[in-house]
């Protein structure tokens, strides 16, 4: 810690290296919970996580940071410094949003939270909404009262002051005008590939042992730009990644012994994430918002990149399926690169969000942001979510659903309070399919690169342009700085109609 007499600038910078300490031991506890540590283990591991929300709650309220950040904003040496000036602006934006809320408000949002997962769970074994039903109504009136505690922004409605907390500068009416028509190209491209035959998954049934595939996937992510030396790869039921410092960005997987393209593409899709942590200017600034990524969606238009544009595309294939054979040996016998690719390209509407594909994923989360703004704005009963739910999948999918354990009941989200995060999914394929359009613009031989084991290309380029400037820009800025034009959902929806328009004969 520097003394009193330090700049203020260096006794800003030291407390937040100082909370991101705090952060990362609580970051590694909770890596540890989903990954390692023994069941019995979870009543004082929970006593353990609740100390350190409370310290980290106490450093980013602490009104000392507030004077230091008046005395920052006064110093032209800093202003005129680009990193400096970053750093100040986003952590008075932090600062002030998190002393907004009062504790006592934050306090029953917490504990609400853990006894609503609880009621969660066991509304979705027993696939009976009604259980559940008082506690969404709680936190809808507890995220009211956040949304409030915030303030609307000028013109804008409840939800904006949510979504703000996941995707700083977007406005739901702005989502509301990115996804309606994405949707009106996406159901008429789902329904032509529904009349088509299905593609069968030549993955399926090949019995693939899973410390092997993990030597598979180790070896396919670090070729990727993966750094494992700063990383790894564990099992868990719900992949993640999360950073607990500088030099350590872990990622984990789910395995199927009997299909190994499921694991492959959620640890692309991890891995992506963890490239873009350690594409940040951590070495220097860990802490500071200038090493920190710029927003969810950002975020999932890194880990959609490499899952879907990469690891979906033939040329990825014609590399990856020698490795795949060299690891696998007989199970791979018959495959080719073509029923790979074919394979990893499959689109079939699914009542489950995290099952579903590329094209009918960014439904599920249509569905969910139009249902959140509508409970938000009073417009439908937390009553009628079922209903509304169902009717809305049989529109879009086609689908009728069994039960609400297959539908309204399947996501952890709302049993945690969290609303305003399910679009920042949708917001990552769009920015994605925008940084792809230009990342083949500027580096037109991609393809070849791929082909060749040689990604490095994509990640540089990813590296200059998305991963280093942190939150140097608001999410937005970066797109339209990396793209030249605005958010649009062109890009995204030209990408999935040219590819399945091929793969399916339409
Ligand atoms: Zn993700």
């Amino acid at each position: 810690m520097p003394t009193a007499t330090a700049s203020a600038y260096d006794q800003l910078t030291a407390r937040l290296h100082d909370r991101a300490v705090v952060d990362s031991i609580g970051t590694l506890l909770s890596w540890d919970q989903e990954t390692k540590m023994p069941p019995k283990a979870s009543g004082y591991r929970a006593k353990q996580l609740a100390m350190m929300s409370r310290m980290e709650h106490e450093r980013a309220t602490d009104p000392a940071l507030g004077d230091l950040l008046a005395a920052c904003a006064e110093d032209s040496d800093v202003q005129g410094d680009p990193v400096k000036a970053t750093n100040v602006r986003e952590a008075r934006k932090d600062y002030d949003r998190a002393t907004k809320l009062p504790t006592e408000l934050v306090v029953e949002m917490t504990e609400t939270s853990s006894l609503a997962m609880d009621a969660w769970k066991t509304a979705r074994a027993k696939s009976d909404f009604k259980e559940f039903q008082p506690w969404l109504e709680k936190h809808v009136a507890l995220n009211r009262r956040k949304a409030e505690c915030y303030g609307i922004p000028e013109g804008g409605e409840l939800y904006d002051a949510l979504l703000e907390d996941y995707e700083t500068g977007m406005r739901a009416a702005q989502v509301e005008s990115l996804f309606k028509p994405l949707r009106e190209r996406l159901t008429p491209l789902i329904a032509a590939i529904a009349d088509k035959p299905a593609i069968e998954n030549a993955a399926d049934g090949r019995a693939c042992p899973i410390p092997v595939q993990r030597e598979f996937l180790n070896e396919i992510a670090g070729a990727l730009g993966y750094d494992l030396d700063g990383g790894r790869l564990d099992p868990t039921t719900h992949p993640f990644c999360q950073t607990m410092g500088p030099k350590d960005v872990r990622i984990t997987t789910r395995y199927d012994a009997n299909n190994f393209l499921d694991a492959l593409q959620t640890t692309l899709h991890e891995a992506g994430h963890a490239m873009y942590e350690q594409g940040l200017e951590t070495d220097t600034y860990f802490g500071e918002p200038r090493a920190t990524a710029a927003s969810l969606g950002i975020h999932e238009s890194q880990s959609r990149m490499w899952e879907n544009q990469v690891g979906r595309s033939e040329a990825f294939w014609a590399w990856a399926l020698p490795i795949a054979k060299k690891h696998f040996s007989a199970a791979m016998d018959g495959l080719t690169v073509e029923s790979l690719h074919r394979s990893s390209n499959i689109v079939k509407p699914h009542f489950i969000r995290v099952e579903s594909d590329e094209a009918t994923y960014n439904l599920h989360i249509m569905l969910r942001f139009d249902i959140e703004r509508l409970m938000l704005s009073g417009d439908l009963a937390v009553a009628d979510v079922p209903a509304w739910w169902n009717d809305r999948m049989k529109t879009d999918l086609g689908l009728d659903v069994p039960d609400d354990r297959r539908g309204c009941l399947q996501d952890v989200h709302w049993s945690m309070g969290a609303m305003g995060y399910f679009p920042t999914y949708t917001l990552g394929n769009l920015y994605c399919g925008q940084f792809w359009d230009t990342v083949n613009a500027e580096l037109p031989n991609l393809d070849a690169s791929f082909a060749a084991g040689d990604f490095a290309p994509l990640l540089a380029w990813l590296r200059d342009k998305v991963h280093t400037p942190g939150r140097t820009y608001a999410p937005q800025d970066l797109c339209e700085r990396v793209t030249g034009k605005p958010l649009s959902h062109e890009p995204l929806c030209n990408y999935l109609e040219s590819k399945l328009t091929e793969m399916y004969n339409l």
